[in-house]
């Protein structure tokens, strides 16, 4: 199989020239652009399996870039962010982005971010698994039924419903809107502060930890991510 091929968009060319040579260093093939007009026309070229993608663009939103992809294509898309915009964040999650990196940043820690979004496959996941394991913990979807370590563990309809919308999504970070929606509905009327309450649940019920969680992680600010 040949190597994975990621598509760079970003015009700080200091910043172009560290993560290429970060993920180059690591074996992948990078195709790179400072625009988002070039960078357009290699997403249709090199057919890359990754997107890295700025926001600050000089001919373009990286939003509106984002939003505008996702009608043609299901690769993910790991947003770099300026450290003072977490509604920036928040936007580009919702508008499809899958993870989002903050400036400045390490590489050891892009490259394990790359790492999990291209082990996501989207491929796979148009057919959705019927059983999860993850650590001690399955999941029968089929049968609605969840076990950690061989037990029965109960959840309530709201707590599956909360793990379903995790579980759906490995690897990417999922807004507190995103899941409030997930799990409440369109016309949920609740709040973050519910969230925090039922994935605190979670982790009681799931986590071998509940203190020190590996797999329902918290993105400050922004929501949750579930990590397998
Ligand atoms: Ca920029």
């Amino acid at each position: 199989m040949s190597d994975p091929t990621i598509l760079l968009i970003e015009d700080e060319v200091q910043i172009r020239r560290l993560v290429c040579k970060a993920l180059e260093t690591d074996g992948y093939r990078v195709v790179e652009s400072g625009t988002l007009g070039k960078g357009l026309l290699q997403l249709h070229g090199a057919a890359p399996q990754l997107l890295i993608l700025d926001l600050g663009l000089p001919d373009g939103d990286g939003i509106a870039f984002i939003r505008e992809l996702r009608s043609q294509f299901t690769l993910p898309v790991l947003v770099l962010s300026a450290r003072s915009a977490e509604g920036e964040k928040i936007r580009a999650l919702d508008a499809g982005a899958d993870d989002y990196l903050t400036k400045p940043f390490a590489t050891g820690e892009l490259l394990a971010r790359v790492r999990a979004q291209l082990r996501r496959n989207p491929a796979e996941s148009a057919t959705p698994p019927t059983h999860f394991r993850f650590g001690e913990v399955e999941v029968d979807l089929a049968q609605r039924r969840v076990t950690r370590g061989g037990a029965a563990v109960h959840l309530t309809p709201i707590e599956y419903r909360l793990l379903l919308a995790m579980l759906a999504d490995p690897g990417k970070v999922l807004t507190y809107r995103h899941l409030l929606r997930a799990v409440w509905g369109n016309a949920h009327s609740e709040s973050n502060h519910y969230l925090r309450i039922y994935v605190s649940h979670l982790r009681q019920k799931l986590e071998a930890d509940p203190t020190q969680p590996e797999y329902f992680l918290t993105e400050t600010g922004i929501g949750y991510r579930f990590q397998i």
